[in-house]
């Protein structure tokens, strides 16, 4: 039934007011069984409730049985969403910041700051069990503030401390970037700051980067316009239009971890980073590599001409005053494999 029901969404549907514009619907769908999963009504629906929401959760357009861990799930999420709000009043949120070096060199040419929560009693919570939930609740337009004021903040500090700063790029959700506030957002950070617009990066993931193509021409342009660097953060793993690509004013592709990774050994991703190295290259980008960990993928990179690289080989991320060190002790990294555990 269920199976049926999608069948017939799929269908493309025609309005009388808009002939030539045929409208696509997805659903999802989540099921519950009486009475193995529940024997109330409530708590039947509840039931019905946590499996659609894994189903869109899923990237929708399915059905979904209920099942117990469903429920545990969704209740983890109210939990950290709850701990979240506590977090961003207190001091449980910090930056870490990883080195970004030329390729050639080794030396340092930017840093990308992630974000860290401490929670007192759970410990360190990862970005990928709290960023997702962040971004469901809406609460990430509070956390992203934060990271963009945080940031540029500790620039303008490094810089009155006498140091040679280098860009720092801050990663943007896809609910931020949407924001028709971002622009104003970003330069009143910029302002208080008193930090030069080039000494911050945007991130912008493709799958946002092409969700709304029009729109994000617009928006990266508004952007570009206040000084602000940008790129394009886990390249490779969506779809992206050549056609738009070409219209963003973008400075580099970051080509995704999963593509490095086994860069050795498997041809398809060795072919794969070479072809986005030269695309890059012929759209005027630059391109960064996430995720090297050895001095073999450093070297397949140097040998096509990638031009940054970011990874446990040269540095973890680390806390501010660690970067800051490195800042101020000459710049020029040197990997060691080591460093990767
Ligand atoms: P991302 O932006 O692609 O960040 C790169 C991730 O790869 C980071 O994970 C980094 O610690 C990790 N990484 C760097 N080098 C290596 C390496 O050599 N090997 C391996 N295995 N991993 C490496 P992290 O810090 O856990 O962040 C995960 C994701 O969470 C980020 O992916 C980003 O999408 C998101 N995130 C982190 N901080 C923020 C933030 O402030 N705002 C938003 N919206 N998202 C954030
Ligand atoms: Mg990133
Ligand atoms: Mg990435």
């Amino acid at each position: 039934m269920a199976s049926k029901l999608l069948g017939v969404l799929a269908q493309s549907f025609v309005l009388n007011e808009a002939p030539d514009q045929p409208l696509n619907l997805t659903a999802s769908i989540g099921i519950a069984v009486f009475p193995d999963n529940a024997t109330e009504f409530i708590q039947l629906l509840q039931a019905a409730n946590a499996a659609l929401h894994r189903a869109k959760q899923q990237s929708g357009n399915r059905f979904e049985f209920f099942k117990e861990d469903m429920h545990g799930a969704a209740r983890e999420a109210l939990l950290i969403e709850s701990h979240l709000h506590r977090a961003l009043a207190g001091n449980e949120l910090v930056l870490h910041y990883q080195p970004q070096v030329d390729a050639l060199s080794g030396r340092i040419i930017g840093a990308e700051a992630l974000i860290r929560w401490h929670h007192p009693e759970w410990g360190l919570v990862p970005p990928f069990r709290f960023i997702p939930i962040a971004e469901k609740s809406g609460l990430i337009a509070e956390v992203g503030e934060w990271v963009l004021n945080t940031a540029v903040r500790q620039q303008a500090d490094w810089a009155a401390a006498g140091l040679d700063i280098v860009p720092v790029a801050i990663n943007l959700s896809a609910l931020e970037f949407r924001r028709d506030t971002l622009c104003s957002t970003v330069q009143a950070a910029l302002a208080a700051s008193g930090l030069p617009p080039a000494m911050l990066e945007l991130e912008l993931t493709e799958t946002v980067a092409m969700e709304d193509t029009e729109f994000t021409v617009t928006q990266i342009q508004a952007l570009h316009a206040l000084g602000v660097k940008l790129s394009i953060d886990d390249f490779g793993t969506g779809y992206s239009s050549l056609s738009y690509l070409k219209r963003y004013q973008i400075d580099k592709l970051k080509i995704d971890q999963s593509f490095i990774r086994d860069i050795d050994n498997d041809v398809s991703d060795g072919a794969i980073v070479r072809t986005v190295i030269s695309l890059a290259h012929g759209l005027g980008f630059k391109t960064i590599a996430e995720g090297v960990e050895t001095a073999s993928q450093l070297a397949f990179l140097r040998r096509y001409r990638c031009d940054e690289i970011q990874g446990y080989y040269f540095s973890r991320p680390i806390v501010a005053e660690a970067f800051a060190d490195l800042l101020r002790n000459g710049t020029v990294l040197t990997g060691t494999e080591a460093g990767a555990t």
